[in-house]
């Protein structure tokens, strides 16, 4: 694992996802190391050769980068889009929970996603923004599967305990069930553990941008399953799967009456 402390230009960047306004990734690069990750490109972008998951770059004076918070009040701050802003790394560095402080006097509304249970390190700044939100991706309830898929990530139940401290803390959270994967994410298992302790849940599809990854693992690992993945990708089957599979989440959700938003469309 290569790691470097690097300094960064800026560390607040106007978000291309719809509902939020920026987003912060404290750090390049991940240690979670998930198979399917959408946010490899970052490897090459930042110009490194090393396989993702194997280097981080630490932007070091990512909290001084923060000098005139005022234009954020009320904007919404999205941490993070590339990276795990509670990746190993940040026990070490606190580099997130030093940008939250320089951020609580701003009061921006804060959404946190991640796969870490070292997010309840930080309850108690959490604690102090009015809005605020951490959700945990959680595709699977099955460690085996769960280690394979997301290596150097916390365990789902560890993550499903981490989200019952954050919720007796009276912080907001969610579950993000994404990339929905044939065979791993058993919807029903993942609503059935966290419909306690996740105020909502978001639900979406097995992105086909990240799919020769997959498959590259699925042929490798589990090649019995390959045809599935092979016949559920095709340009006249995608649609059908997607239609089924929001189906399925919509009846899911009056049946465990858990509020959630499907972010495919099943068209
Ligand atoms: S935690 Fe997120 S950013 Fe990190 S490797 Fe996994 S999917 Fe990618």
């Amino acid at each position: 694992m290569q790691i470097q402390e690097i300094q960064a230009k800026s560390i607040i960047a106007p978000s291309k996802i719809p509902s939020c306004d920026y987003a912060i990734n404290p750090y390049t690069g991940c240690q979670h190391s998930c198979i399917y990750c959408y946010a490899d490109y970052m490897g090459f972008y930042s110009g490194h050769c090393e396989p993702w998951g194997q280097f981080v770059d630490v932007k070091i004076n990512g909290a001084e980068l923060i000098d005139d918070c005022q234009k954020y009040r009320g904007q919404e701050i999205m941490f993070s889009s590339v990276t795990d802003a509670y990746q190993p790394i940040e026990k070490k560095y606190k580099l997130t929970r030093q940008i939250l402080e320089k951020l609580v006097p701003c009061q921006p509304k804060i959404t946190i996603l991640t796969k870490s249970t070292l997010v309840t390190r930080d309850i108690d700044i959490l604690k102090q923004f009015e809005n605020v939100q951490v959700g945990f991706s959680l595709i699977t309830t099955n460690p085996e599967h769960q280690k394979m898929l997301e290596p150097g990530a916390n365990s789902p139940s560890e993550r499903l305990e981490a989200l019952a401290q954050l919720k007796t803390a009276g912080i907001k959270t969610s579950i993000f069930v994404a990339p929905i994967l044939p065979y791993f994410t058993k919807l029903e298992d993942i609503i059935k553990a966290g419909a306690d302790r996740a105020d909502y849940f978001l639900f979406d599809a097995f992105n086909r941008k990240s799919s020769k990854k997959v498959l590259s693992f699925i042929a490798k690992s589990y090649p019995q399953w390959l045809p599935k993945y092979e016949y559920v990708l095709r340009d006249e089957n995608y649609k059908e799967y997607k239609s089924k599979l929001k189906e399925h989440i919509d009846k899911l959700m009056i049946e465990y009456k858990i509020k959630g938003k499907i972010l495919f469309s099943g068209k």
